[in-house]
This record gives C-alpha cells, sequence and structure tokens, in this order.
C-alpha cells in the first residue's frame, strides 16, 4: 500500500510517496511562494504516481468538511478545494486533510518523541507558533481542523501590541522567532537578521540577545502552560527551526516552564521532549492519519 503525502507550507509543498510503514520512498517538492501557479505545478508533479490512500497536511486555516484550505501564507489559495482537486486526479481515492501542526503532533507521538503516551501537546516554534493535539492516540482536529493553533491565543490582552490577525497580545506576536529578532533590535542589537544569529550572539554572550530569547522563551512558557492547563496534557513535544538553536534556547525555555507549571499543582510531571522527526514531520503525519482513516 502507497500513500501519497502532501505537507502545503508558505515556500513549498513537499511531496513524498510512503510505503505502509510510513517509510519515504521518493521525495519532491514544488514551490508555493511563485504567485498563482501552485496547482498546476502541482498536479503535473504529482498526476503519475500511482498510490492508494493520499494524506494532505496544509497550513491552516484549513476546512476539514469542505476539503478546502486557505493557508494564510499563500493568499492565492483561499477556500482553495485541495480535497475535490486531488480526488478528481486520483479516481477512487479518499483524500484525508488534516492541519500541519496536528499532523506533526500525530507523527511525533506514534513515530517520535512522544511514542507510548495518549495525550499530548506537539509545538512548533520557528517564524510561527503552530500547535497540534493528540487526544487518547488520535489527531485532534477541533470543527474544522483548526484545533491547537495556538500562537494566536492572547497572552497579554492589556499589552497593547496587535498581532497580524488582529487581536492583542498573541503569543506569535513576542515568542515567534522573527519576533525576538525584532525586539532585540530595537534595543540595539544589529548583528544580524534571523534567529540564527540571534541564538549566535545569545551563546557569544550578548547581553541583548539574551535577554530577547528570555522574553520569547518566557512568552512561550506562560503559553504551553496555559493549553497544559485547560486539557491536563502532561506530555509536550517541541520542534521547529527555533527549537533546533539548541541548549540557548532550551535552558531558558524549560527554566521558565518550571516556574509557570508551579503554580498549576496537576502539573508537576510533565515531560517535555525536543522533537525526531525535523523536516519530514508533516509529511510522514498526513501518511499516518490517511491509513487511519483507512481503517
Ligand atoms: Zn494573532
Amino acid at each position: 500500500m502507497r500513500t501519497l503525502a502532501l505537507d502545503i507550507g508558505a515556500t513549498k509543498v513537499a511531496i513524498a510517496l510512503l510505503d505502509e510503514s510510513h517509510q519515504i520512498l521518493e521525495r519532491l517538492e514544488v514551490p508555493s511562494n511563485t504567485g498563482a501557479v501552485i496547482w498546476p505545478s502541482l498536479r503535473t508533479a504529482i498526476r503519475g504516481f500511482e498510490v492508494d490512500l493520499i494524506g494532505v497536511a496544509s497550513a491552516g486555516p484549513i476546512d476539514r468538511e469542505n476539503g478546502t484550505i486557505s493557508p494564510v501564507n499563500i493568499p492565492q489559495w483561499r477556500d482553495f478545494p485541495i480535497s475535490e482537486k486531488l480526488r478528481r486526479l486520483f479516481p477512487g481515492r479518499g483524500v484525508a486533510l488534516l492541519g500541519d501542526c496536528t499532523a506533526v503532533a500525530l507523527a511525533e507521538n506514534r513515530l517520535g518523541a512522544g511514542v507510548g503516551v495518549s495525550n499530548m501537546l506537539g509545538v512548533v516554534v520557528s517564524t510561527g507558533i503552530g500547535g497540534g493535539l493528540v487526544i487518547d492516540g488520535q489527531a485532534f482536529h477541533g470543527e474544522t481542523g483548526n484545533a491547537a493553533l495556538f500562537g494566536h491565543h492572547s497572552i497579554a490582552f492589556d499589552s497593547g501590541v496587535r498581532c497580524d490577525c488582529g487581536r492583542i497580545g498573541c503569543l506569535e506576536t513576542f515568542a515567534r522567532g522573527p519576533k525576538m529578532v525584532e525586539y532585540a533590535r530595537r534595543l540595539g542589537w544589529n548583528a544580524g537578521e534571523d534567529f540564527k544569529a540571534l541564538a549566535q550572539s545569545a551563546r557569544d554572550g550578548d547581553l541583548i540577545a539574551l535577554d530577547a530569547i528570555d522574553k520569547g522563551t518566557l512568552a512561550l512558557a506562560v503559553g504551553i502552560t496555559n493549553v497544559l492547563n485547560i486539557l491536563d496534557l502532561h506530555t509536550v513535544v517541541i520542534g521547529g527551526g527555533v527549537s533546533f538553536a539548541g541548549q540557548i534556547y532550551w535552558e531558558p525555555f524549560l527554566r521558565h516552564f518550571k516556574e509557570e507549571r508551579n503554580h498549576a499543582g496537576f502539573l508537576d510531571e510533565v515531560n517535555v521532549y525536543p522533537a525526531k522527526l525535523q523536516a519530514d514531520a508533516g509529511l510522514v503525519g498526513a501518511s499516518l492519519f490517511a491509513q487511519d482513516l483507512s481503517r
């Protein structure tokens, strides 16, 4: 049994053919930041495949019931009917659509850092903040497929800091990579443009860079604790480009997280793990979910 998996993100659509144990047999990609021509090039790339199942992990928001996607960073795809397009291309095949961070959480739960637990939160920290839930061993989607996109829950409602989404004080406005960089630059740090450079400055002892990462990790610790508080979850797996900076990021995060969760009482036994599957997690999660739905 072969599964075609797509992972639709802001800069590319990652495409893979996987076997029934979710090993990647073949992979390719199509850019998704090239204007209005994504579907024709995607169709051309995948039409020759012989597949039994199709799984699609997409950046949100998505609409699982209607099989449409409207990824924030792909403006030409609004209510794009991805499921119908794929069904036409592969007649007789179902299309399993889920959020990309839900896919990551599912993959980490079944094959990565969260193996063996029934309930967990998966977190992706990069240019944005995403989340996905596994509840009772299954992907938890919410009503429309956008559950746990907690980057846009507010942690500072009276801060006056407006998020791109329109709300005040979203977690993303403090904790995503570019915001930590922006914060540091406002205070006079100018040793680079991105989080990688910021992390290097912090390793070199730059006080502004250390302060920026401290503030970003505090925000993430508050945000994650909020989710754990609400759902009584005791396992968190964190991945994404920012988290790959290593100790310079993890040490302050874990320090703040310990402080935050101490107030909750029932969150004394929480395990936080770095993600294991890295860039393939979305594809593997889409494949796992396609197989779940086919059973
Ligand atoms: Zn927001």
